[in-house]
């Protein structure tokens, strides 16, 4: 490589932004429909949205009710192989679109039913692409399996850090040593030995993490997410997400009245779990209807939000942020090249210093301050926490609004057309390489996994299981009769 060529790379690699990043980002805000288009959102600001993988590994060895998987899913056979080339070309075309950086989910059914090898294979494919990826599971499986997905045949890490999100709830039915919880509380043994693995591979192999917990909200469970956000609050876990349950999937697995609870309702539990206001209106990611989430500081029990909306000097350090540095990448970069990206950044826009210094200022005061915040550290108890709710949409809105989409028409029906309107504004898109397109996960979840798995079934065929021939796709909605609220119940109750 000649001298002339090393610098200009040099210099790509230490541009605050790089410009495929910046150009993906002024995309997905044009496309962003004007209602989304405000000065809290995040999306064609800092980020382009999460991705996910889609019709690979559908299989699952639980049986939750909700269960998001298409009624066929068991039907499909796991093979690594299909896995990985189809994560490959799923991602290559994510990073044609959506630039060189991104989360990415490596979803579609349980993974850890992957061999660990091929499940390694297919996050190292992600990761090829620029994505950041994150294996999402249900959690039941031991530390041999998570060894062999992290360590190579030698014994050395593959990976300097690794993601997941472990959904855990007392609607999922088959765990080892919880088939049947009656409670949420009975699961935070399960909770926190799977968190405990990864403290565990950080101290035996210097891999770190980033986990996140996922639970599904249902009438059943809801006056329970107090409880299991006090509890988890207290585990090793960066992120608490939580989806108020949606009639999507499998229809034989639904129960009760979903729609009864409300990202507001599942929202007022996290914060009385946590004992304090986690305010979220400063950021947006997408529609509102489908998504509300804040980033903060936990320090020795206080939750100290890096935005406070009710703070004109954070609004104004937010906008400055988003205007001269959205779409800059501090995850995983090499410390030396983030040093000379972040010196960059600052020497183009020197005006913007004083107010974000400011802001850390702030952050810290509400943490306690600098004292309290060094004798947590000590103690282990300073930590960076992200909640989340994602309020899936029903495949009976989602499908026929999707087909009107499809063909450039805006419904006229009210209830239409706001689920067009979130669709419009999804922050969770999976790829589509075979015909140009992304699409929202709602609608791979409503109208194509069904499609799909006519088709995996005919690709990858159970051993011994008859031909794939007789099963139609079929969209579900939801059932007219509903079972009653399942009694799960509260804590000590
Ligand atoms: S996947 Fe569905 S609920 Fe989630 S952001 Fe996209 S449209 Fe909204």
């Amino acid at each position: 490589m000649s001298f002339r060529q090393s610098l200009r790379e040099f210099e790509l690699a230490t541009r605050p932004i790089h410009p495929e990043s910046k150009a993906a980002l002024e995309k997905r805000w044009r496309e962003l429909p004007p209602h989304a288009q405000t000065d809290n959102q995040l999306l064609g600001r800092c980020a382009v949205g999460c991705e996910g993988t889609h019709g690979v590994f559908p299989k699952c060895n639980l049986t939750c009710s909700p269960c998001y998987h298409s009624a066929d899913a068991n039907k499909v056979r796991i093979d690594g192989a299909h896995t990985v080339d189809n994560v490959d070309e799923q991602m290559r075309y994510l990073r044609g679109i959506r630039g060189p950086r991104a989360h990415a989910q490596l979803i579609g059914g349980e993974v850890s039913l992957l061999p660990a090898a091929d499940h390694a294979a297919a996050l190292l494919a992600m990761r090829a692409q620029g994505r950041e990826p994150m294996s999402m599971t249900h959690g039941d499986f031991d530390y041999d399996y998570l060894l062999d997905v992290v360590l190579d045949d030698e014994g050395r890490p593959r990976f300097d850090k690794v993601s997941f999100a472990a959904h855990f709830d007392s609607l999922m039915r088959g765990r080892r040593g919880a088939v049947r919880p009656r409670s949420e509380a009975e699961l935070h043994p399960f909770r926190e030995e799977f968190a405990r693995m990864f403290v565990d591979l950080k101290r035996d192999h210097g891999v770190n993490r980033y986990l996140a917990h996922n639970m599904t909200v249902t009438p059943s469970n809801v006056d329970e997410v107090e409880e299991v956000t006090r509890a988890v609050l207290e585990m090793p876990y960066d992120m608490m997400s939580f989806q108020p349950a949606a009639f999507i999937g499998d229809d034989r697995r639904w129960r009760e009245d979903f729609g009864e609870v409300t990202i507001d309702k599942v929202w007022e539990r996290i914060e009385k779990g946590a004992g304090q206001k986690l305010p979220w209106q400063a950021t947006q990611f997408g529609d509102p209807r489908c998504n509300r989430s804040t980033v903060g500081m936990r320090v020795a029990g206080v939750f100290a939000p890096l935005l406070d909306p009710e703070e004109p000097k954070d609004i104004a350090a937010r906008d400055r942020f988003l205007a001269h540095h959205g779409g800059m990448v501090f995850g995983d970069v090499p410390k030396p090249v983030l040093a000379i990206k972040v010196a960059r950044a600052a020497l183009a826009h020197p005006g913007d210093i004083p107010p974000l210094i400011g802001l850390a200022r702030r952050v810290v005061r509400r943490a306690g301050g600098l004292r309290r915040m060094i004798r947590a550290a000590r103690r282990g108890k300073l930590s960076f926490k992200t909640f989340v709710v994602h309020n899936f949409m029903d495949a009976e809105q989602v499908a026929p609004a999707w087909e009107l989409m499809e063909k450039g028409v805006v419904a006229d029906d009210p209830v239409l057309k706001e689920t067009q309107e979130r669709l419009g504004s999804c922050m969770y898109a999976m790829a589509h390489p075979e015909d140009g397109r992304l699409v929202p996960a709602c609608v791979q979840h409503s109208v194509l996994d069904p499609l799909e798995n006519v088709e995996l079934r005919r690709v990858l065929p159970l051993v011994g299981a008859g031909a794939a021939g007789a099963v139609s796709p079929s969209v579900v909605s939801r059932p007219s009769g509903l079972t009653p609220v399942r009694s799960t119940r509260r804590a000590g109750a």
